[in-house]
């Protein structure tokens, strides 16, 4: 009886000695992942305290509570690879099947041709624009935001979804990465989730008035064509906080909201962030 049971207790301390990575990430219980597994999505995931998570060869930095943040571009590879380590030992690995989209093709006609092939002039603006962007969106506050259910920062109806191949004035251009709203000048934009305000600025080129919102572990919220921003840089921003109103400054044919969600510099869709736990 003795014998059982210290062979018991030996069986059960092994298992033990990590539990919740044996249990989420051998191969027959991979780790949960929260939200579409598709491109363009946004996904959290949790891991024991002491484990590190890798996404392909990318290091993925941990909460002290073990959670952490994926994000994959419109056209990311469709098979990704998640890995776990333990004090530089490896414990296990989780493929991740994305699923291909779709984009739409749309046509917008009557951009005032210079927003379509600007005056070079210009171009020391917009690069300087660009730049100011691409640091506050380098960003990765120890906040842990992106963990909230996100809400829409607007309630007018949708002119504009992520990944649409734009043509404006019949030039193919970039995709469109963000989601319109459509609202006349002055509406009041909320905070669709927590975070800390990293970039304010009056008058970009293609953004008009820009507001960007940094939601914690490189989940930013970009607001572009602002006609007024109501936060300043460094402010702390709750949930539902109003934060800015509807303009139509920059690339803008009328009167709207484009709000846009990075992981860092990936570009994700926000109506696949809204979704996420539904
Ligand atoms: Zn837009």
């Amino acid at each position: 009886m003795k014998y059982v049971r210290g062979y018991v207790c030996l069986f059960f301390s092994l298992l033990c000695l990590n539990p919740y990575v044996l249990a989420e990430t051998s191969n027959d219980k991979p780790i949960k992942l929260v939200g579409a597994l598709s491109q363009g999505s946004l996904v959290t995931g949790k891991v024991a305290k002491e484990v590190n998570v890798f996404l392909n060869d990318r290091v993925i930095k941990v909460t002290p509570k073990g959670e952490f943040v994926l994000g994959f571009g419109r056209d990311s590879d469709l098979i990704q690879t998640l890995s776990f380590e333990s004090e530089g030992k490896y414990l296990s690995k989780q493929r991740i099947n994305l699923t291909k989209r779709e984009y739409k093709i749309q046509r917008v006609e009557g951009v005032p041709q210079k927003m379509v092939t600007p005056d070079p002039s210009k171009t020391a603006r917009i690069n300087a624009d660009s730049k100011l962007v691409r640091t506050a969106r380098k960003q990765s506050l120890d906040i842990e935001y992106f963990l909230q259910i996100f809400t829409p920062p607007s309630d007018g109806p949708i002119t504009g979804v992520y990944g649409s191949q734009r043509v404006y004035n019949g030039t193919p251009k970039r995709p469109h990465y963000g989601l319109d709203y459509a609202a006349p000048v002055g509406t009041i934009v909320y905070a669709p989730a927590s975070g800390v305000v990293t970039l304010t600025h009056d008058d970009m080129y293609y953004s008009g008035g820009t507001l960007i919102i940094d939601h914690g572990y490189g989940v930013s919220s970009t607001f572009l064509h602002l006609s007024a921003i109501l936060v300043q840089e460094g402010d702390k921003i709750t949930q539902g906080d109003p934060i800015a109103k509807v303009g139509k400054g920059g690339r803008s044919t009328g009167p709207h909201l484009d709000w846009r969600i990075n992981w860092f510099d990936v570009r994700l869709d926000p109506q696949l962030v809204l979704e996420r736990y539904k």
